[in-house]
């Protein structure tokens, strides 16, 4: 097929299509959204809401295989989509990556650690909660958090019915789970792509700093040691195989003091720490995963110099102009028209002179 259609309109979509448009493709977006970084630079755009039946039939018969940047799409519209054209990744990857708890329950089945947790469903759950895992925890929604929104720290003082009862409120008073807090030295992520026909490709895993929830800085290669990079490795592509993946999936992980990797959560599509693989790659993750999602043969993913990628959050761009005189500096701008407070705006990926050994 020559025509991908993408659900979701933001930056991914957008270099997702870029990339696209590289290798001779057609971009068909589908984004309820007034603006839209991806539909600016796609070639065609479905304005409609994530439920529209008739708008989903067309956007179906104009493209020839879906895919998302977003994975909060209904499933009764995903299903919709599927009986008419392949759908990749599966509905079955997004239901489970959609939910805290069925993603961390996945995890686990597989022999693969997280932060312990617990399903939260009212307060006095979440007290029961908090004195089988301890203090300090995190309260999270079970769905539809990003960025760290719908996220409530507990303290490891205080009288624990006043804690919770804050937490919870401040979540939205919804389904949750808590998870207690993991120590760790350090937050890597892992983006794997696998194809139809299973090939498998992993990039090396990011090194990532976040601030106030949200990230802020990923470098490759990442300060670990060899063999919890190839932990970090073996964790994504398993998960890979046991999706039966077609796409990509990020893996956000812990490093913990100790040693051990352990799965924060996961992303059924191209994620913003693998944005460095757009200029320091040999194959970016964008590239990646349209030749996943259009069935073609996957690219090498290797790190072809050191990088780092900084987000420019609201008034961040503001810098754009300083960041253009770095003599090694790669600037994205997503196009967004308002630069609201955390708002992602760009990038900028600083290239460094050598490729030093991960
Ligand atoms: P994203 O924008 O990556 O989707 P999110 O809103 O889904 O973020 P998480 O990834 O769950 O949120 O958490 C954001 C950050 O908060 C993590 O990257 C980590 O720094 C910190 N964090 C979350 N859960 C834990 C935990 N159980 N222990 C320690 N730190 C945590
Ligand atoms: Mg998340
Ligand atoms: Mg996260």
């Amino acid at each position: 097929g020559s025509v991908i259609g993408i659900m979701g309109g933001g930056q991914l979509g957008r270099m997702a299509a870029i990339a696209a448009a590289r290798m001779g493709y057609k971009v068909h977006v589908y984004a309820p959204e007034a603006e839209s970084p991806a539909a600016e630079v796609a070639d065609a755009w479905t304005r409609a809401a994530w439920d529209d039946a008739a708008a989903l039939d067309a956007f179906a018969a104009a493209v020839d295989v879906v895919t998302f940047e977003f994975e909060n799409v209904p499933a009764a519209s995903v299903a919709g989509l599927a009986a008419k054209r392949p759908v990749r990744p599966a509905w079955t990857v997004l239901e489970t990556t959609q939910d805290r708890l069925s993603e961390k329950d996945f995890v686990n089945r597989l022999g693969i650690g997280t932060a312990p947790y617990a399903r939260v469903d009212d307060v006095d759950g979440l007290v029961a909660a908090i004195e089988r895992l301890g203090r300090p925890a995190i309260l999270k929604t079970r769905t539809l958090g990003y960025d760290g929104k719908g996220q409530a720290r507990i303290a490891a003082e205080g009288d624990i019915r006043a804690a919770a009862e804050a937490a919870f409120a401040t979540i939205g008073s919804r389904p949750a789970i808590l998870e207690g807090m993991v120590d760790f030295g350090c937050e890597i992520s892992v983006i794997v792509a696998r194809t139809p026909a299973g090939e498998v490709r992993c990039f090396e895993p990011a090194e990532n700093e976040h601030r106030n929830g949200i990230l802020h800085l990923s470098r490759v290669p990442a300060r670990v040691p060899a063999a919890i990079a190839a932990e970090a490795e073996r964790i994504a592509l398993a998960l890979a195989e046991a999706f039966g993946l077609e796409g990509l999936l990020a893996v956000e992980m812990f490093v913990t003091r100790d040693g051990r990797v352990l799965v924060n959560e996961m992303a059924p599509r191209p994620h913003n720490s693998g944005h460095w693989s757009f200029d320091a790659a040999a194959t970016s993750q964008f590239e990646q995963f349209i030749r996943a999602v259009a069935d073609l043969p996957l690219g090498d993913p290797a790190r072809l110099v050191d990088a780092e990628m900084e987000n420019l959050l609201g008034d961040d761009i503001d810098r754009w102009r300083d960041i253009l005189a770095e003599p090694r500096a790669k600037l994205h701008l997503y196009g967004k028209s308002e630069a609201k407070p955390g708002r992602k705006m760009g990038h900028v990926t600083r290239l460094g002179t050598a490729r030093s050994n991960s």
